[in-house]
């Protein structure tokens, strides 16, 4: 520790979001790097504890936060780089979209504010690139074995990347049409720029991993032909079926699922055609995502960035507490009330709400318009429990979304009566979570076995049921975190090593 004094002498800054009415205009990143030196003030405040829980317990990767953030402040970047890439393969992945479970988990965060340690993380790798640090890393030397990974997200891009180190014939087959998994298709550009992805795979083609798109595998091509032709598989198909929602009107022209908008919008940036009658375009629309989690607040911040006219998120749950309760203490992550940068761009969010039908066009004018409409696009009243006096055309666009208010006790909830009311909604967005592989055709093309939940089952080796067949990330865990996800990489990589060495 290079400033014993450090957190006494400095506070805790991390990089400001652009101006609101600026960045709405554009999906580049949002926020503004702190420069050299107000860094360098940031790693200072890391206090080398002894018991450093950041590394040891809050982050996943293990990242070495204490001995990074001491070469930051004696600017020794290369060897900070060198710690960072010890445990994690794409630390600007997780510096840009990790929750920071290590700054949860910091020492100082007991009664202070915590280190900076996802923007310094960032700032190493960012550094990396630009001094030419980071280069391809071929093996000297090629085993002979071949590994087929299924899914390019960041598991199966961190086991490709250490598999291929280690000297094994790496192929990554991937069903869609671009690498990266929900890097890609998922977390919009303003959180993570795509180029940051492409930087990756041409250094990995470099150390020899091959890339395959459009290739799904279960349809496209047999888990017998992949067994036939290769020594070993891993499997990291994340989680790729959204959770639906069982109500009146789900199938109204309007209703889509989250990733559709965020899949097409990274399309549109990439400048791909999309079909008029499959374009999905927030523009002037009141939108409605259903759904308080992350997935939700990024279908906020692309509608709002698409012209919008209101944006309002739903959530079935309460709204959690500002601070931690007793029953959730450090180190433990915070369960606590959080808001995105994408709620600050202009969003209604409303808690402990249940969505109970969708209208579609000819709906009575007497129910759309009781209640009158707030800015967000929110009316209330005019709807009995059962909607019975607002029966409006359930075909058609949709136009309402109806809904009651909850009560909630416990782990149950009841409907606070006469509490229902209408949101305006020209488009729905369904971002409730995403579902195991229950009845996936690559799971069942495998005959893996899968666990309670419908998640494939793997032993602590991150082996299958099944010989030779390896799983990891969101397809083993359920949908999760990137940093889980490259870090279960990284380990069925060190599994599927050990079983092609003893082939
Ligand atoms: C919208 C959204 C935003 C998110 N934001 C964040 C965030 O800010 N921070 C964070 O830490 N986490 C975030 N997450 C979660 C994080 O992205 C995932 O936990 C992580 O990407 C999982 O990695 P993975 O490699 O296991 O799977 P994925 O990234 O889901 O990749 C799986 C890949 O497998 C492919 N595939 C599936 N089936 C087949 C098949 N049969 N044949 C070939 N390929 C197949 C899929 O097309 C996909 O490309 C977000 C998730 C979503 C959906």
């Amino acid at each position: 520790m290079a400033k014993p004094d450090g957190f006494l002498e400095y506070g805790r800054v991390t990089p400001a979001y652009r101006p609101v009415e600026e960045r709405v205009m554009d999906f580049r990143e949002i926020e503004v790097p702190l420069d050299e030196e107000a860094l360098r003030r940031q790693a200072a405040r890391c206090m080398d504890c002894g018991v450093p829980f950041c590394h040891s317990y809050g982050c996943p990767l293990g990242n070495l936060v204490p001995d990074y953030s001491d070469a930051v402040y004696r600017g020794d970047w290369k060897e900070a780089l060198d710690l960072m890439h010890s445990t994690n393969n794409f630390p600007e992945f997780t510096g840009l979209v990790c929750p920071a479970l290590c700054e949860a988990s910091c020492t100082l965060a007991l009664d202070e504010a915590a280190t900076a340690c996802r923007h310094i993380e960032l700032q190493i790798a960012e550094k990396g690139w630009e001094e030419g640090w980071i280069v391809p890393e071929p093996a000297p030397v090629k085993t002979g074995r071949t590994a087929a990974i299924i899914g390019s997200g960041p598991a199966g891009l961190a086991a490709a990347q250490q598999l291929a180190r280690k000297g094994h014939s790496v192929v990554v087959l991937e069903k869609s049409d671009r690498i990266g998994g929900t890097l890609q298709y998922g977390i919009p550009n303003y959180k993570l720029e795509k180029q940051l992805i492409s930087r990756r795979i041409s250094q990995m083609e470099q150390e020899g991993v091959k890339f395959e798109t459009d290739v799904a595998v279960g349809d496209d091509l047999s888990a017998k032909y992949i067994m036939k032709n290769y020594d070993a598989v891993l499997i990291t198909s994340g989680t790729p079926k959204p959770r639906d929602i069982a109500v009146p009107g789900r199938h109204l022209k309007g209703v889509h699922f989250a990733m559709e908008l965020l899949t097409q919008q990274t399309k549109l940036l990439y400048g791909d055609e999309i079909p008029a009658d499959e374009l999905i375009d927030p523009c002037g629309k009141h939108v409605v995502v259903i759904g308080g989690g992350d997935t939700g607040a990024d279908c906020v911040g692309t509608s709002i960035r698409r012209g919008c006219k209101s944006v309002t998120q739903v959530e079935l749950l309460p709204a959690p507490p500002e601070e931690r309760e007793a029953g959730n203490p450090w180190p433990e992550w915070p369960r606590i009330f959080r808001t995105a940068s994408a709620h600050l761009e202009g969003c209604d969010r409303v808690w402990s709400v249940l969505t109970k039908k969708f209208y579609g066009e000819g709906l009575s004018s007497d129910g759309a318009s009781s209640g009158g409409s707030s800015p967000g696009g929110l009316s209330s009243g005019g709807l009995s429990s059962g909607g019975a006096s607002l029966e409006g055309n359930e075909r058609g666009r949709v136009t309402k979304v109806g809904c009651a208010r909850l009560q909630w006790e416990g782990r149950g909830f009841t409907e606070i009566p006469g509490s229902d009311f209408l949101l305006d909604a020209d488009l729905v967005l369904l971002s409730m979570g995403f579902v195991p592989h229950r009845e996936s055709k690559l799971v069942n093309d495998f005959g893996l076995e899968q666990d309670s939940t419908g998640s494939v089952q793997v032993d602590d080796g991150y082996h299958t049921s099944v010989t030779g067949v390896f799983a990891a990330g969101d397809a083993v865990t359920g949908a999760s975190l990137v940093v889980r996800a490259i870090n279960h990489g990284r380990r069925a990589a060190e599994m599927v090593h050990e079983y092609l060495s003893g082939l």
